[in-house]
């Protein structure tokens, strides 16, 4: 097996990761300070990072294998092979096919923050809805909810996994032009630099007095994204830090 190992993770790789999609590799890992990605042989990228060879076995197995169940709020994220007996409120999830198994901080994190929200009946964007997580958790809150992600691939997976967990909501590919405003709530795990180029927008898809939940925000950026969104009218009404990792709540 050929894997590509480049420097950074998932948020830093963000607009990396569909072009490494797209020239063939089969999975993506974020392993610490390092995203692994897998290829059934060697291509040329444009990108930096090394080519490292591995010892051919079913790579993709043996991390599924690894996976564990991962609690967050009042839900439990599964893989379908995964036996659960607990009372929390189940997402399952085919992992491997786009970003959001639960695992990663900033998605444990939203998923918290939507579970203190009240959603019934609310409409939420999902911006960059990858395996679409929070989309589905959000629904499962009673949210009527849309998830846009400008992955195609992402899309699809979303949709298969709203399909196994039995809810009822609307994928589409693309970005905040592929919404319907306004939104109650918007709940975005994408990267400090892109909310900040995205506050204006954030604040016109939203009705007033709606909340936004942004994160993907590494702490040392924080800065960046709290500055755009107060410059763009938000109010900060909440803060959840975990590691390295940050999640911003505000009011229109
Ligand atoms: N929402 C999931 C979660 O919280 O685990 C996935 C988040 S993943 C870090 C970011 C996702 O945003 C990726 O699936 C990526 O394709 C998508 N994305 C990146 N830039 C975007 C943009 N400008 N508009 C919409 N989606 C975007």
């Amino acid at each position: 097996m050929h894997v590509f190992v480049l420097k950074g993770d998932f948020a830093k790789l963000d607009s990396a990761l569909p072009l490494l999609f797209e020239l063939g590799a089969q999975g993506l890992e974020e392993k610490p300070g390092e995203v692994w990605a897998y290829f059934p042989e060697r291509v040329q990228l444009p990108l930096a990072g090394d080519w490292r060879e591995l010892p051919e076995e079913n790579w993709l197995e043996s991390w599924k294998r690894g996976l564990k169940p991962v609690a967050a709020g009042p839900f439990v994220v599964l893989a379908p092979w995964h036996d659960w007996s607990g009372t929390e409120r189940r997402i399952i999830l085919e992992p491997g096919m786009a970003f959001g198994t639960g695992h990663h901080e900033t998605t444990k994190m939203a998923l918290e923050a939507l579970a203190s929200e009240d959603l019934s009946g609310k409409r939420l964007l999902d911006l960059g809805s990858g395996s679409g997580i929070l989309a589905i958790a959000a629904a499962k809150l009673g949210a009527i909810a849309l998830g846009v992600d400008i992955d195609p691939n992402a899309v699809s997976a979303a949709r298969d996994n709203a399909r196994h967990n039995r809810v009822n909501l609307e994928f589409r590919q693309g970005s905040l032009e592929a919404a319907d405003p306004p939104y109650d709530l918007l709940v975005a795990n994408l990267y400090a630099e892109l909310h900040a180029q995205l506050a204006p927008d954030y604040a016109r898809s939203l009705a007033p007095g709606g909340r936004a939940l942004i994160t993907g925000i590494l702490a040392e950026r924080e800065e960046t994204a709290a500055q755009a969104m107060q410059r763009a009218g938000f109010r900060q009404v909440g803060r959840r830090q975990q590691g390295e990792w940050v999640l911003l709540g505000y009011e229109k």
